[in-house]
């Protein structure tokens, strides 16, 4: 690796030019000699480009087209009031913040202050000094530009945070996701769990656990290969999940062969039907597991367990009695829900 040679793509040189960058002058006036005179006064300026339009009811549509850096705007024409343009480029979006230099005539007070109502950000009058004309087409493009750019800047770094963002909860989405079956996993759980505690506790509600393990799935893989054994979690995992739609209830992969469902706000009196539920789809999938003692299809065996959460220590009681329930379903014969009725 040669570190001379390594560049980060992502990093742009603040020295790098901005493309168009260039002065763009449009000016609106009937009168072809104050085009003239203009084009001639800003030939020889460098990066200074120049666009004249003497119909004024074709103003706006140039504004809109060329995207001047500054507009000369006459304001008496025949046809179209001068201020009323004015307002127009004020009012639509694509010339909206575009400076504007009124070209007039008169060195008066009133008008002067109707201009700057109508939205104008400049007054000469007219045959103004090439020098001041100069001057004030670069200051007002310059300032024109150098918000243009403020904005695009602006807008790139709300877009990368927002990308960061959405990487973060990928990420953390991904920490939370057991890989085989798309369910959450064990450190997930332990969160959740813990979390849902907590609430059934403060709002005294119940919470349940049922632990579900596949039966002989040992035997299944020595019969039909790892692979296959792979294809048989993801359709349990899928079958588990399908059978618990309330928002709250959590389906896991706890590891192996085994799942635990939280159930916030479920009372025990539920959790033997509940189990049942699952038992039965799990058996409804139909796949063949010839070697099972238990069954010619593959099985599952669940346990349950129910409490009114008050103290912390007693999560781990929980767990333990839905364990328990689950060893004495695989004891009494497997393919079953048994329901601790202890705690
Ligand atoms: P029981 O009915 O008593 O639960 O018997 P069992 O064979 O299912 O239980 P045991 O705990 O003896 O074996 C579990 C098997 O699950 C062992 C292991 O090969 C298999 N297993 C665990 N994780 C995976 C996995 O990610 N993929 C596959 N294909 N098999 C797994
Ligand atoms: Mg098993
Ligand atoms: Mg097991």
């Amino acid at each position: 690796m040669n570190p001379q040679v390594s560049v980060d793509p992502d990093m742009s040189d603040p020295e790098e030019p901005i493309p168009n960058q260039s002065i763009m002058v449009l000016l609106v006036d009937d009168q072809i000699m104050v085009g003239e005179a203009v084009r001639r006064a800003l030939l020889d300026e460098a990066g200074i480009e120049f666009h004249y339009c003497s119909n004024p009811l074709d103003a706006m549509a140039i504004a809109r087209t060329v995207q001047p850096t500054v507009i000369l705007q006459d304001l008496v024409m025949p046809s179209v009031n001068g201020l009323d343009l004015v307002r127009q480029y004020r009012a639509d979006p694509y010339t909206r913040n575009i400076p504007i230099i009124v070209l007039s005539t008169k060195e008066e007070a009133s008008v002067k202050s109707d201009a700057f109502r109508a939205g104008a950000n400049d007054y000469l009058v007219k045959l103004p000094d090439r020098i001041e004309l100069i001057a004030r087409i670069r200051y007002h493009s310059a300032a024109y530009l150098s918000q243009i750019q403020r904005d695009e800047a602006y807008r790139a770094l709300r877009k990368s945070q927002q990308e960061l963002m959405q990487a973060n909860f990928a990420l953390q989405r991904l920490t939370n996701v057991d890989g085989l079956t798309g369910l959450s996993n064990r450190r997930y759980f332990d969160e959740y769990f813990e979390t849902e505690w907590r609430q059934a506790a403060r709002e005294r509600q119940p919470l349940s656990l049922l632990i579900i393990d596949i039966d002989h799935f040992k035997q299944f893989n020595d019969t039909y290969g790892h692979l296959a054994g792979d294809e048989v979690l993801r359709k349990v995992a899928q079958s588990v999940q399908a059978a618990f739609r309330r928002p709250k209830d959590l389906v896991v992969r706890l590891g192996g062969e085994e799942f635990v469902v939280v159930l916030p706000a479920t009372p025990m009196s539920h959790l033997a039907m509940l189990g049942q539920r699952v038992v039965d789809a799990v058996e409804a999938l139909d796949l063949a597991h010839s070697t099972s003692p238990v069954s010619d299809r593959v099985t599952i065996s669940v346990g349950g367990a129910g409490c009114q959460p008050d103290r912390e220590d007693r999560r781990l009681a929980l767990m333990e009695a839905a364990d328990k329930a689950l060893y004495e379903a695989k004891r009494s014969g497997r393919n079953r829900a048994v329901i601790d009725r202890g705690l």
